[in-house]
Protein backbone atom coordinates (compact mmCIF):
# COMPACT_ATOMS: atom_id res chain seq x y z
CA UNK A 1 0.00 0.00 0.00
CA UNK A 2 1.48 3.98 -0.84
CA UNK A 3 0.96 6.71 1.21
CA UNK A 4 0.39 9.33 -0.80
CA UNK A 5 0.05 9.05 -5.17
CA UNK A 6 0.27 12.36 -6.45
CA UNK A 7 -0.90 12.61 -10.36
CA UNK A 8 0.72 15.05 -12.25
CA UNK A 9 3.65 15.86 -13.83
CA UNK A 10 4.39 20.27 -13.07
CA UNK A 11 4.11 22.66 -10.79
CA UNK A 12 0.95 21.70 -9.02
CA UNK A 13 2.13 17.88 -9.25
CA UNK A 14 5.74 18.60 -7.94
CA UNK A 15 5.34 21.05 -5.45
CA UNK A 16 2.48 18.76 -3.83
CA UNK A 17 5.05 16.10 -4.11
CA UNK A 18 8.35 18.23 -2.19
CA UNK A 19 5.88 19.10 0.74
CA UNK A 20 4.34 15.73 1.42
CA UNK A 21 7.76 14.34 1.00
CA UNK A 22 9.01 17.17 3.28
CA UNK A 23 6.36 16.34 5.62
CA UNK A 24 7.16 12.66 6.23
CA UNK A 25 5.27 10.76 3.97
CA UNK A 26 5.66 8.02 1.26
CA UNK A 27 4.99 10.33 -1.83
CA UNK A 28 4.91 8.23 -5.37
CA UNK A 29 4.01 10.91 -8.44
CA UNK A 30 2.67 9.52 -11.74
CA UNK A 31 3.02 11.40 -14.72
CA UNK A 32 2.63 10.81 -18.30
CA UNK A 33 5.28 13.36 -18.89
CA UNK A 34 6.72 16.39 -16.92
CA UNK A 35 7.00 19.75 -17.69
CA UNK A 36 3.39 20.88 -18.09
CA UNK A 37 2.03 23.62 -20.05
CA UNK A 38 4.89 25.45 -18.97
CA UNK A 39 7.39 23.19 -21.13
CA UNK A 40 5.67 24.90 -23.93
CA UNK A 41 5.75 28.24 -22.85
CA UNK A 42 8.24 30.59 -24.19
CA UNK A 43 9.18 33.29 -21.12
CA UNK A 44 7.53 33.85 -17.75
CA UNK A 45 8.27 37.05 -16.45
CA UNK A 46 5.51 36.70 -13.73
CA UNK A 47 6.60 34.67 -11.17
CA UNK A 48 8.14 35.80 -8.15
CA UNK A 49 11.99 36.01 -8.02
CA UNK A 50 12.32 34.97 -11.32
CA UNK A 51 12.13 38.62 -13.45
CA UNK A 52 12.44 36.24 -17.05
CA UNK A 53 12.54 32.67 -16.96
CA UNK A 54 12.23 30.42 -20.27
CA UNK A 55 9.39 27.78 -19.33
CA UNK A 56 11.34 24.86 -20.23
CA UNK A 57 13.86 26.29 -17.74
CA UNK A 58 11.48 26.34 -14.59
CA UNK A 59 10.19 23.10 -15.82
CA UNK A 60 13.39 21.41 -15.49
CA UNK A 61 14.34 23.39 -12.04
CA UNK A 62 11.00 22.35 -10.62
CA UNK A 63 12.00 18.28 -11.70
CA UNK A 64 15.33 18.73 -10.13
CA UNK A 65 13.68 20.37 -6.78
CA UNK A 66 11.37 17.38 -6.58
CA UNK A 67 14.55 14.99 -6.95
CA UNK A 68 15.75 16.37 -3.73
CA UNK A 69 13.53 14.30 -2.04
CA UNK A 70 12.28 10.48 -2.05
CA UNK A 71 9.90 10.60 -4.59
CA UNK A 72 9.00 7.40 -6.01
CA UNK A 73 8.68 8.35 -9.65
CA UNK A 74 6.48 6.50 -11.82
CA UNK A 75 7.14 8.59 -15.51
CA UNK A 76 5.53 7.29 -18.44
CA UNK A 77 2.66 6.44 -16.79
CA UNK A 78 -1.05 8.06 -17.17
CA UNK A 79 -3.75 6.73 -14.77
CA UNK A 80 -6.99 6.49 -15.94
CA UNK A 81 -9.50 5.87 -13.04
CA UNK A 82 -9.48 6.28 -9.02
CA UNK A 83 -11.65 4.05 -7.02
CA UNK A 84 -12.02 3.85 -3.65
CA UNK A 85 -13.47 0.65 -2.23
CA UNK A 86 -12.28 1.37 1.53
CA UNK A 87 -8.54 3.22 0.65
CA UNK A 88 -7.58 4.46 -3.04
CA UNK A 89 -7.25 2.53 -5.69
CA UNK A 90 -5.37 4.55 -8.88
CA UNK A 91 -5.35 2.54 -12.33
CA UNK A 92 -3.20 3.32 -14.57
CA UNK A 93 -3.65 3.09 -18.21
CA UNK A 94 -1.62 -0.29 -18.56
CA UNK A 95 -3.48 -2.02 -16.25
CA UNK A 96 -1.49 -1.31 -13.27
CA UNK A 97 -3.22 -0.66 -9.88
CA UNK A 98 -1.51 1.35 -7.43
CA UNK A 99 -3.36 1.17 -3.83
CA UNK A 100 -3.08 4.38 -1.69
CA UNK A 101 -4.01 6.17 1.71
CA UNK A 102 -4.29 9.44 -0.46
CA UNK A 103 -4.22 10.74 -3.89
CA UNK A 104 -3.78 13.97 -5.14
CA UNK A 105 -4.91 14.88 -8.58
CA UNK A 106 -3.10 17.42 -10.29
CA UNK A 107 -3.44 16.80 -14.08
CA UNK A 108 -3.72 20.35 -15.34
CA UNK A 109 -4.97 20.87 -18.44
CA UNK A 110 -5.03 20.39 -22.24
CA UNK A 111 -5.47 22.42 -25.47
CA UNK A 112 -8.92 22.93 -26.65
CA UNK A 113 -10.11 22.18 -30.25
CA UNK A 114 -11.96 24.52 -32.43
CA UNK A 115 -13.98 21.20 -33.82
CA UNK A 116 -14.31 22.41 -37.06
CA UNK A 117 -14.06 20.43 -40.43
CA UNK A 118 -10.61 19.60 -41.29
CA UNK A 119 -8.57 20.58 -38.06
CA UNK A 120 -8.13 16.55 -37.23
CA UNK A 121 -6.90 15.44 -40.57
CA UNK A 122 -4.41 18.32 -40.56
CA UNK A 123 -3.55 18.34 -36.91
CA UNK A 124 0.36 18.83 -37.20
CA UNK A 125 0.51 19.65 -41.26
CA UNK A 126 -0.14 22.89 -40.61
CA UNK A 127 -2.39 23.06 -37.73
CA UNK A 128 -1.22 23.46 -34.68
CA UNK A 129 -1.82 24.47 -30.63
CA UNK A 130 1.27 25.56 -29.41
CA UNK A 131 2.48 28.51 -31.83
CA UNK A 132 5.97 28.25 -29.21
CA UNK A 133 6.73 25.21 -29.83
CA UNK A 134 6.11 25.20 -33.73
CA UNK A 135 6.07 28.93 -34.33
CA UNK A 136 9.47 29.18 -35.03
CA UNK A 137 9.25 26.48 -38.53
CA UNK A 138 6.94 29.50 -39.97
CA UNK A 139 9.98 32.07 -40.00
CA UNK A 140 9.31 34.96 -42.20
CA UNK A 141 6.45 33.45 -43.27
CA UNK A 142 2.32 34.64 -42.52
CA UNK A 143 0.53 32.60 -40.05
CA UNK A 144 -2.65 32.79 -38.37
CA UNK A 145 -3.82 32.47 -34.73
CA UNK A 146 -6.86 31.79 -33.61
CA UNK A 147 -8.23 33.28 -30.21
CA UNK A 148 -8.09 36.49 -28.01
CA UNK A 149 -7.66 35.23 -24.76
CA UNK A 150 -4.30 34.89 -22.29
CA UNK A 151 -2.72 32.17 -24.44
CA UNK A 152 -3.74 33.93 -28.17
CA UNK A 153 -1.89 37.02 -27.09
CA UNK A 154 0.91 35.16 -26.06
CA UNK A 155 1.26 33.66 -28.74
CA UNK A 156 0.61 36.74 -30.84
CA UNK A 157 3.47 38.38 -29.40
CA UNK A 158 5.92 35.25 -29.41
CA UNK A 159 5.59 35.08 -32.79
CA UNK A 160 5.96 38.95 -34.10
CA UNK A 161 9.50 38.27 -33.42
CA UNK A 162 9.40 35.09 -36.06
CA UNK A 163 6.27 35.55 -38.39
CA UNK A 164 6.50 37.92 -41.20
CA UNK A 165 2.46 38.97 -40.86
CA UNK A 166 0.05 37.21 -38.03
CA UNK A 167 -3.71 37.36 -39.04
CA UNK A 168 -5.74 37.41 -35.58
CA UNK A 169 -8.60 35.58 -35.79
CA UNK A 170 -11.07 36.78 -33.17
CA UNK A 171 -14.66 36.02 -33.11
CA UNK A 172 -15.37 38.63 -30.71
CA UNK A 173 -13.93 42.11 -30.32
CA UNK A 174 -10.98 43.27 -28.45
CA UNK A 175 -8.46 40.85 -26.35
CA UNK A 176 -8.35 39.73 -22.85
CA UNK A 177 -5.09 38.86 -20.93
CA UNK A 178 -2.00 40.72 -19.46
CA UNK A 179 -2.46 44.59 -20.16
CA UNK A 180 1.53 44.50 -20.76
CA UNK A 181 0.99 41.77 -23.61
CA UNK A 182 -1.72 43.54 -25.02
CA UNK A 183 -0.21 46.67 -25.37
CA UNK A 184 2.60 44.80 -27.29
CA UNK A 185 0.14 43.50 -29.78
CA UNK A 186 -2.28 45.82 -30.76
CA UNK A 187 -0.83 48.49 -32.60
CA UNK A 188 1.98 46.09 -33.85
CA UNK A 189 2.59 46.12 -37.69
CA UNK A 190 2.78 42.53 -38.15
CA UNK A 191 -0.46 42.20 -36.89
CA UNK A 192 -3.62 42.42 -38.23
CA UNK A 193 -6.94 41.66 -36.42
CA UNK A 194 -9.91 39.72 -37.59
CA UNK A 195 -13.01 41.00 -35.14
CA UNK A 196 -16.36 38.91 -35.53
CA UNK A 197 -14.60 35.95 -37.66
CA UNK A 198 -14.23 32.65 -37.26
CA UNK A 199 -12.88 29.03 -38.75
CA UNK A 200 -15.30 27.31 -40.69
CA UNK A 201 -12.95 24.52 -42.23
CA UNK A 202 -9.59 23.94 -43.24
CA UNK A 203 -8.04 22.86 -46.41
CA UNK A 204 -5.50 21.34 -48.19
CA UNK A 205 -3.11 20.66 -50.82
CA UNK A 206 -1.06 17.93 -51.14
CA UNK A 207 -1.91 17.05 -47.49
CA UNK A 208 -0.91 20.30 -45.68
CA UNK A 209 -2.63 22.69 -44.48
CA UNK A 210 -3.15 25.42 -47.21
CA UNK A 211 -4.94 27.77 -45.62
CA UNK A 212 -8.62 28.29 -44.31
CA UNK A 213 -11.97 29.67 -45.01
CA UNK A 214 -13.24 32.19 -42.16
CA UNK A 215 -16.55 34.30 -41.76
CA UNK A 216 -15.54 37.73 -41.59
CA UNK A 217 -18.05 39.65 -40.28
CA UNK A 218 -20.99 37.95 -41.92
CA UNK A 219 -18.52 36.74 -44.93
CA UNK A 220 -16.83 33.93 -46.33
CA UNK A 221 -13.44 34.44 -47.41
CA UNK A 222 -10.27 32.66 -47.88
CA UNK A 223 -7.10 32.80 -45.94
CA UNK A 224 -4.09 31.53 -47.27
CA UNK A 225 -1.26 31.08 -44.86
CA UNK A 226 0.67 27.57 -44.43
CA UNK A 227 0.50 28.00 -40.53
CA UNK A 228 -2.47 28.45 -38.40
CA UNK A 229 -2.58 28.05 -34.23
CA UNK A 230 -5.60 27.70 -32.74
CA UNK A 231 -4.74 28.91 -28.97
CA UNK A 232 -8.24 29.25 -27.41
CA UNK A 233 -7.20 28.12 -23.66
CA UNK A 234 -7.12 25.27 -21.86
CA UNK A 235 -9.64 22.15 -20.99
CA UNK A 236 -9.21 20.57 -17.45
CA UNK A 237 -7.58 16.92 -17.48
CA UNK A 238 -10.23 16.06 -15.07
CA UNK A 239 -12.23 12.82 -16.14
CA UNK A 240 -9.92 10.60 -14.15
CA UNK A 241 -13.11 9.44 -11.67
CA UNK A 242 -16.83 9.36 -10.66
CA UNK A 243 -15.82 9.91 -6.89
CA UNK A 244 -16.25 13.86 -7.23
CA UNK A 245 -17.96 16.53 -8.18
CA UNK A 246 -17.47 19.50 -10.81
CA UNK A 247 -18.24 22.73 -11.56
CA UNK A 248 -18.78 25.17 -14.73
CA UNK A 249 -18.92 21.69 -16.92
CA UNK A 250 -15.57 20.51 -16.26
CA UNK A 251 -13.13 21.62 -13.18
CA UNK A 252 -13.07 19.18 -9.93
CA UNK A 253 -14.93 21.30 -7.24
CA UNK A 254 -12.66 21.54 -4.36
CA UNK A 255 -13.03 23.62 -0.55
CA UNK A 256 -10.20 26.27 0.30
CA UNK A 257 -7.74 22.92 1.52
CA UNK A 258 -8.06 21.56 -1.79
CA UNK A 259 -10.38 18.64 -0.60
CA UNK A 260 -12.30 17.56 -3.20
CA UNK A 261 -15.13 16.36 -0.15
CA UNK A 262 -14.21 13.01 -0.53
CA UNK A 263 -12.14 12.37 2.61
CA UNK A 264 -8.14 12.06 1.59
CA UNK A 265 -8.74 13.15 -2.21
CA UNK A 266 -7.25 16.44 -3.04
CA UNK A 267 -6.83 18.37 -6.30
CA UNK A 268 -4.56 21.01 -7.05
CA UNK A 269 -3.36 23.40 -10.31
CA UNK A 270 -5.41 24.08 -13.21
CA UNK A 271 -7.76 20.92 -13.03
CA UNK A 272 -9.74 22.59 -10.01
CA UNK A 273 -12.25 25.34 -9.48
CA UNK A 274 -10.33 27.66 -7.45
CA UNK A 275 -8.40 30.65 -8.59
CA UNK A 276 -6.43 31.61 -11.72
CA UNK A 277 -4.62 29.04 -13.73
CA UNK A 278 -1.48 30.49 -12.92
CA UNK A 279 1.44 28.81 -12.04
CA UNK A 280 1.95 30.89 -8.83
CA UNK A 281 -1.28 29.27 -7.69
CA UNK A 282 -1.06 26.24 -9.20
CA UNK A 283 2.43 25.46 -6.73
CA UNK A 284 0.43 27.46 -3.89
CA UNK A 285 -2.22 24.99 -4.39
CA UNK A 286 -0.02 21.60 -4.55
CA UNK A 287 1.59 23.43 -1.29
CA UNK A 288 -1.58 23.28 0.78
CA UNK A 289 -2.87 20.03 -1.01
CA UNK A 290 0.58 18.31 0.13
CA UNK A 291 0.55 19.18 3.84
CA UNK A 292 -3.05 18.54 3.78
CA UNK A 293 -2.49 14.95 2.37
CA UNK A 294 0.51 14.37 5.03
CA UNK A 295 -1.76 15.51 7.83
CA UNK A 296 -4.81 12.79 6.47
CA UNK A 297 -2.11 9.89 6.12
CA UNK A 298 -0.60 10.68 9.34
CA UNK A 299 -4.05 9.96 10.69
CA UNK A 300 -4.96 6.79 8.84
CA UNK A 301 -1.39 5.16 8.06
CA UNK A 302 -1.70 1.74 10.56
C1 LIG B 1 0.61 29.48 -23.57
C2 LIG B 1 0.60 29.54 -22.06
C3 LIG B 1 1.39 30.46 -21.42
C4 LIG B 1 1.39 30.53 -20.02
N1 LIG B 1 2.18 31.48 -19.42
C5 LIG B 1 2.18 31.57 -18.08
C6 LIG B 1 2.99 32.55 -17.42
O1 LIG B 1 3.72 33.31 -18.06
N2 LIG B 1 2.92 32.59 -16.06
C7 LIG B 1 2.14 31.78 -15.32
O2 LIG B 1 2.14 31.87 -14.10
N3 LIG B 1 1.35 30.85 -15.92
C8 LIG B 1 1.34 30.73 -17.26
N4 LIG B 1 0.54 29.80 -17.87
C9 LIG B 1 -0.34 28.98 -17.04
C10 LIG B 1 0.44 27.83 -16.39
O3 LIG B 1 1.16 27.15 -17.41
C11 LIG B 1 -0.52 26.89 -15.68
O4 LIG B 1 -1.26 27.59 -14.73
C12 LIG B 1 0.25 25.77 -14.98
O5 LIG B 1 1.05 25.07 -15.90
C13 LIG B 1 -0.71 24.80 -14.28
O6 LIG B 1 0.04 23.77 -13.73
P1 LIG B 1 -0.60 22.36 -13.38
O7 LIG B 1 0.49 21.60 -12.69
O8 LIG B 1 -1.88 22.55 -12.68
O9 LIG B 1 -0.97 21.68 -14.76
P2 LIG B 1 -0.22 21.42 -16.15
O10 LIG B 1 0.89 22.37 -16.37
O11 LIG B 1 -1.31 21.37 -17.16
O12 LIG B 1 0.41 19.97 -15.97
C14 LIG B 1 -0.38 18.82 -15.86
C15 LIG B 1 0.55 17.62 -15.73
O13 LIG B 1 -0.21 16.45 -15.48
C16 LIG B 1 0.14 15.42 -16.41
N5 LIG B 1 -1.06 14.60 -16.61
C17 LIG B 1 -2.26 14.98 -17.13
N6 LIG B 1 -3.16 13.97 -17.10
C18 LIG B 1 -2.50 12.91 -16.53
C19 LIG B 1 -2.90 11.59 -16.21
N7 LIG B 1 -4.14 11.13 -16.44
N8 LIG B 1 -1.98 10.76 -15.65
C20 LIG B 1 -0.72 11.18 -15.39
N9 LIG B 1 -0.30 12.45 -15.68
C21 LIG B 1 -1.18 13.31 -16.23
C22 LIG B 1 0.60 16.18 -17.64
O14 LIG B 1 1.44 15.39 -18.47
C23 LIG B 1 1.37 17.33 -16.98
O15 LIG B 1 2.65 16.91 -16.60
C24 LIG B 1 0.54 29.67 -19.25
C25 LIG B 1 -0.24 28.72 -19.91
C26 LIG B 1 -0.22 28.64 -21.30
C27 LIG B 1 -1.08 27.61 -22.01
Amino acid sequence: MKELVVIGGASAAQSAAVYAARAGVEVTIVADEYGGQINNTDVVENYLGFKSIEGPELAKRYVEHMRDYDVDEMLGQKAVDIRRPDHFEVELEDGTVLEALSVIIATGGSRRKLGVKGEKELSGRGVGYCAVCDGPLYQGEEVAIVGAGYAATEAIDYMTDIAEKIYVINRSKGYSGEEITIERIEDHEKVEHWENSEIVEFYSGDQLLEGAVINKDGEEVELEVPGIFIEIGTKPNSDLTELIEKTDGSRIKVDSQMSTGVKGLYAAGDVNNKGVQQLAVSVGQGCIAGLNAAEYIKEHRQ
